[in-house]
């Protein structure tokens, strides 16, 4: 199995080398040269199978023979092991043929955890047969930096450094990243905002004296293996509710738009999906893209759902590939054109991205309004990121196919505008109920760049 760039002019590699690498040296985004395809009757022979033996049968083909099959059994063991759900990702009842698939149940209560997990082991295994290690920098605002020190926290080959801006993350996602006591996790409270942290880690990756001599890596959500480990879900959910034998529709709340791309790699391979959904927030870009609007920037305005406030939407871009029939040089010239402002998405291409996704929006009171509709009408408390899927699910969902809505973090995560929403504290899981005890170990630095690196630098010759 090869991977190639989605701009057409990177060399192609195999799954491991396009892991290690992540983005690809023309700037393009990796995906599997063919997209493999399972019968009918391997998808039904998942019926009644574990959380891990599907994402083995599902994942394998993907893999190649980076790995040998005893080897990458072992390595999914390891990742969902820390699991607080036996079914790893449960669904949810919420209404005649509405269900929600819970994805909040690994160690930082978001769906991240269902990639990251499986990358911290995939990288260790790798790593270690090379004799290399790596050093991870991350800037974060809130979910992703957790989810990638909990999953890479004790491993040997790998040292994390995770960048937040001070004061500006919420006390459970903080806590989440200070509290951690593996010695190779490190978290940095920077002095600026989220686009300092961004910008800094930027300014790594472009000093290369810097670059080659921590062997700095990358773990952001354009890592090919990170929408690997997510198509996983939807086969095992839609396999719960009858496929393939009954076709089923999925609702995503999206950012970044690798979750969605994950549901599109699974219709690919041939499970039946009917609708594949795209909900945003206030942050509209794909809607109003996939509504035939152009794909325009526009201001950033934050939300009480901050895992999907972007600007662009870095995955997309795959979509793009296959939506422009693999040409990587038109996708080439529309991230040019996407540099000063936006571009127009050709007819046909338009057509392709029409016939495969749908889209609404949900506005802060929507939101807000869907938290409280639904907890007095089922019971269950959602994440502001959850209702947003609820309240576009609601909107497209068709009597005869069951809907399945993604709930991609835990209202824990959330209190404040779970709590306003609907009068009710959300409680953390038994499992993390001491997360307001335990201490917690970070250091507080400048946005200086000079600084940060010194900073890595000694911290991991010690
Ligand atoms: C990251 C995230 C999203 C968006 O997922 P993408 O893959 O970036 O589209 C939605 N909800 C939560 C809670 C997240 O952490």
């Amino acid at each position: 199995m090869k991977y190639i760039s989605t701009r057409g002019q990177a060399p192609e590699l195999t799954f491991e080398e396009a892991m290690l690498t992540g983005l690809a040296r023309d700037g393009g985004l990796y995906v599997p040269a063919e997209i493999p395809t399972l019968s009918a009757e391997e998808i039904a022979s998942f019926a009644g199978l574990s959380y891990e033996e599907v994402a083995f049968r599902v994942m394998r083909p993907f893999v190649g023979d980076c790995f040998a099959d005893q080897e990458f059994r072992d390595i999914i063991g390891r990742a969902y092991a820390g699991f607080g759900h036996a079914a790893r990702a449960p669904l949810k009842q919420l209404e005649p043929n509405h269900f929600l698939l819970e994805l909040f149940h690994g160690p930082t209560l978001a769906f991240k955890d269902f990639a990251m997990q499986l990358i911290g082991q995939l990288f260790e295994v790798a790593l270690k047969r090379r004799g290399e290690t790596v050093t991870i920098v991350g800037a974060t605002s809130g979910d992703t930096g957790s989810a990638a020190m909990e999953a890479f926290a004790g491993l040997e080959a790998v040292n994390v450094f995770i960048m937040y801006p001070h004061g500006r993350v919420s006390e459970v996602q903080r806590r989440q990243m200070t509290t951690p006591t593996a010695a190779n996790v490190h978290a940095l409270a920077v002095d600026g905002d989220f686009d300092d942290c961004q910008g800094r880690l930027k300014d790594m990756f472009n000093d290369f004296d810097f670059r080659d001599e921590v062997k700095l890596a990358g773990v952001n959500s354009i890592n090919f293996a990170r929408v690997l480990a997510q198509v996983v879900y939807y086969f095992t959910s839609a396999v719960a509710l009858g496929a393939p034998h009954r076709k089923v529709s999925f609702t995503v709340p999206t950012g970044n738009f690798g979750d969605i791309f994950a549901g599109f790699i699974a219709k690919q391979m041939g499970l039946p999906i009917d609708q594949l959904v795209v909900a945003t927030n206030q942050n509209d870009i794909l809607h109003r893209c996939l509504s035939g609007n152009g794909y325009y920037k526009g201001e950033t305005i934050p939300s009480i759902s901050p895992s999907m406030d972007i600007q662009v939407s870095s995955n997309f871009e795959r979509a793009l590939f296959y939506a422009y029939d693999k040409d990587g040089a038109a996708v080439a010239q529309l991230m040019d054109e996407l540099k000063t402002g936006g571009f127009d998405v050709s007819q046909g291409a338009m057509e392709f991205l029409a016939a495969t996704f749908a889209s609404g929006r949900a506005s802060e009171d929507e939101t807000l309004a869907t938290i409280k509709s639904e907890y007095a009408a089922s019971g269950e408390l959602l994440c502001p990121h959850g209702a947003i899927g609820v309240k576009v699910a609601n909107e497209h969902r068709k009597t005869e196919v069951p809907m399945i809505t993604l709930a991609t973090a835990h209202p824990a995560k959330f209190p404040a505008a779970v709590e306003k929403a609907s009068d009710v504290h959300p409680p953390l899981p038994s499992r993390m109920a001491d997360l307001y005890e335990r201490s917690e170990r970070v250091t507080r630095i400048s946005s200086d760049l000079a600084a940060l690196e010194d900073h890595i630098r000694k911290t991991i010759a010690k």
